[in-house]
């Protein structure tokens, strides 16, 4: 009952805000005679319905209605910008989720007495997860849908803060940069992660690749808004525009950590805008290529890492074939074709940290996912973890 009134709530609400949407801004319907009769939302949805509901069970039609509705975005705070944008968005409500997660955390091993690093019954590695203290991403409370103000450039010019699905945040923080990294970031663009990885203001080295022209020339304004200038210089950072498939062919066992958040379905957008949409008629063979695409991008960014480094995938796809299917395939090749055994970290401590920001779902096969919620309308996020034997 209390999660019926909570969902029509938000729906009132979410009403209301489209009615103070200045006419000007709303999005014109297409001519009825033009409107294509299958437009690539319906599409997505219906493969969706046909497809999810296997794997969701009951949680579909609540991950659905999220899906349907309005995102929650995060404000990832920006320690470059001399603003106090922290102050400002608290004094609106927001609170720093990653802070809150890194002190509950702190107080629960404490109880645990020191006990940091358990084995799993499965016997995968259960991580300790320390967080950057230096990376604050804000949101405001569950259930609440209120918009952020767009950021504003401080004296310097540098905006206080960057708006992205926090949820996308949990890769960054999962990958666990350390002093004197070198690391690799291969499908880069537009560069939110990017953002939140400079923010660690850890990293020796950053290497970071797209291979879109055009979305990279987008990273590169989005961290000439964000990042001083003389932390992007060639000493500090590369950024390149290659395909990424290639990677292992130009520079194996290089990077402490790698980044492998691929291109995918990217279903909340693919069911929101039918612009730039994977389900378009036209774009079926692309569709149905991705997992091969994807793999092929593990398997490149695996060959990167040094020994003992670690490798992140992720996706914002609930598909499993998209997911858990391609890390499996990836460990599988990486040992046949490359003799490169991998191991999967764990990643419970972290979906347990951060358990009252995000809903994540029970029972993946391999990695965690965080699946969107009305009362918590961020994800879908798939993220697993692999680090290379020695
Ligand atoms: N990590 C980005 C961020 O947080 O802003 C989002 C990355 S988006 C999910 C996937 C990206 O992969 C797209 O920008 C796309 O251009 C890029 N891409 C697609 N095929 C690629 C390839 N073969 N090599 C490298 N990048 C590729």
């Amino acid at each position: 009952m209390a999660l019926f009134m909570d969902t029509r709530l938000l729906v009132r609400k979410a009403k209301d805000l489209r009615c103070l949407t200045p006419k000007r801004n709303r999005v014109k319907e297409k001519w009825a005679a033009t409107r294509t009769k299958h437009p690539p939302t319906s599409l997505a949805l219906q493969h969706f319905d046909a497809t999810y509901p296997a794997q969701l069970g009951q949680l579909w039609p609540s991950v659905r209605v999220a899906l349907l509705s309005e995102r929650k975005y995060g404000a990832l705070l920006n320690n470059f910008s001399h603003d106090d944008a922290l102050a400002a968005l608290q004094a609106q409500g927001c609170r720093d989720f990653v802070s809150d997660a890194q002190s509950s955390s702190e107080r629960g091993v404490e109880e645990e007495r020191g006990d940091v690093c358990e084995e799993k019954s499965d016997g995968h590695q259960l991580s300790p997860t320390p967080l950057s203290p230096n990376v604050k991403c804000l949101v405001f409370p569950r259930g609440d849908i209120t918009r952020f103000k767009p950021a504003k450039p401080d004296k310097s010019g540098l905006l206080g803060y960057y708006l992205m699905d926090a949820a996308s945040l949990l890769p960054c923080l999962a990958l666990d940069v350390r002093e004197g990294h070198v690391v690799l970031d291969l499908c880069a663009a537009p560069g939110g992660k990017t953002l939140a990885l400079f923010q660690t203001q850890m990293i020796r080295f950053l290497c970071v690749n797209d291979s879109s022209v055009s979305r990279t020339l987008r990273l590169r304004k989005v961290l000439h808004s964000y990042v001083p200038k003389h932390l992007l210089t060639d000493e500090k950072l590369r950024i390149t525009s290659f395909d990424g498939t290639m990677w292992g062919d130009m520079e194996r066992d290089t990077f402490d950590r790698v980044l492998v958040d691929v291109p995918c379905t990217t279903d909340r957008h693919s069911l929101m805008e039918d612009d730039n949409n994977v389900f378009s008629k036209n774009r079926l063979g692309e569709r149905r290529r991705l997992p091969q695409l994807q793999l092929e991008l593990l398997l490149a960014g695996i060959q990167a890492a040094c020994p003992g480094g670690e490798i992140l995938y992720s996706t914002c796809s609930l598909a499993p074939n998209q997911n858990a299917a391609v890390v499996q395939q990836a460990i599988a090749l990486a040992q046949e074709n490359y003799g490169i055994r991998l191991q999967v970290v764990s990643l419970r401590r972290l979906t347990q940290m951060f358990q009252k920001t995000f809903h994540f779902a029970p029972d993946v096969a391999l990695g965690e996912m965080v699946i969107p919620h009305l009362a918590a309308n961020f994800g879908p996020i798939y993220l697993c973890k692999l680090r290379r034997l020695l």
